[in-house]
């Protein structure tokens, strides 16, 4: 982790817009957890403000929300290590978000793709909430003056944008005040692809449930989604350079080394001229061994909801006492009162 002048904080949010997935695991719990034992503060948020960009029904997202909860306790993340929220119990967030939609400028909103992926053909009838997305992400991490915040490759532009919103903020009124968070995007599994097309990555929200492997499936399902994973005819290569033109066969191997804790170079030299007839069963069973703890677990946390809506109590007001005066001091710089102490 680079060095700021700012103390060192880490953030990340996760949506509750549907079931966690292999690729939300590999590319963000999984090293939230392996992170969690370097002493630094962390805060780990449910971005249901995020997720009601498109429609959600509420039963679901309520649901979706504990269930996200449950997920983040399961992948290892402790609720008292770790300052674990669901972003609308943190009004500063929303607040912050405001402030960020009047430094913003709607050139830089212009050029996102995931707007662009997610609104589709029909960019007129997607929400506003949609487009200004990327300013509430900004505030969600900057409310805490993160310094680093460990995400998947598809969020890099945003970190660029937080950075963008930080710097601009910062200029305008000639302050330090908020540092210029570094994105962490590392390891073998930053972008985990759609196991139905390579080109596309793992996402809650593709309409199809083969695409992915939920954090919810039995072994079975598991084991039958990896099988119908869509693959190219060739055995698997003696080096990684021979995976150049494969997308579909690099994604396996690299799923394969990241829950392995392996590089995608070891993967293939242990399966190098092997068929997917036989790297797929291997793939299927690691699988399973890596997630059916966490599965299990998850079931287990799920039956108690209210100890679930305890810990998001309690994590609210860890974190409000970090946003508040952050919050504050936003205000007084702005020139305006703010609400009441
Ligand atoms: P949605 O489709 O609703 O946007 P999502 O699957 O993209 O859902 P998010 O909640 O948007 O999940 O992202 C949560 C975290 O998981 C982010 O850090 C993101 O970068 C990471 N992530 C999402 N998809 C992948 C993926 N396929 N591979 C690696 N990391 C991913
Ligand atoms: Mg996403």
């Amino acid at each position: 982790m680079t060095d700021t002048a700012f103390k060192p904080r880490v953030f990340s949010g996760i949506q509750p817009s549907g079931d966690l997935h292999l690729g939300n695991y590999l590319g963000a719990l999984k090293r939230f957890a392996d992170a969690q034992n370097q002493g630094i503060q962390s805060i780990y948020c449910m971005v249901d403000l995020h997720a009601i960009t498109v429609w959600q029904d509420p039963e679901a997202l309520r649901h979706s929300t504990r269930e996200l909860c449950a997920g983040f306790i399961a992948s290892g993340i402790d609720p008292e290590k770790s300052i674990l929220i669901n972003q609308s119990q943190v009004p500063e967030h929303a607040q912050l978000a405001w402030i960020f939609n009047c430094v913003a400028r709607i050139g830089w909103m212009n050029r996102m793709t995931q707007f662009k992926d997610k609104a589709g053909k029909n960019a007129e009838k997607a929400s506003l909430g949609l487009y200004a997305y990327p300013s509430l992400m900004a505030a969600d991490i900057l409310v805490y003056h993160a310094t680093h915040v460990p995400v998947g490759e598809d969020q890099k532009q945003h970190l660029e944008l937080t950075r963008d919103i930080a710097t601009k903020f910062n200029h305008d009124y000639g302050v330090d005040f908020f540092p210029i968070t570094e994105p962490v995007i590392e390891g073998t599994a930053t972008r985990v692809m759609s196991l139905r097309d390579g080109s596309k990555k793992m996402s809650k929200s593709d309409p199809s449930d083969m695409s992915r492997i939920a954090l919810t499936d039995d072994a079975d399902t598991i084991a039958k989604k990896i099988r119908k994973a869509k693959t190219d005819p060739e055995p698997l290569p003696d080096s990684v350079e021979g995976l150049a033109d494969r997308p579909e066969a690099r994604n396996l191997v690299n799923i394969y080394a990241a829950l392995a804790d392996m590089t995608a170079e070891q993967v293939v030299a242990d399966y190098a001229g092997k068929q997917f007839g036989q790297f797929k069963p291997a793939l299927a069973d690691l699988a399973v061994a890596r997630m059916s703890p966490i599965t299990t677990e998850m079931a287990r946390l799920m039956a108690d909801p209210a100890e679930i809506d305890r810990i998001l109590t309690r994590g609210a007001t860890r974190a409000r006492e970090i946003t508040a005066p952050i919050l504050r001091k936003t205000y007084d710089i702005v020139g305006m009162v703010g609400p009441a102490a």
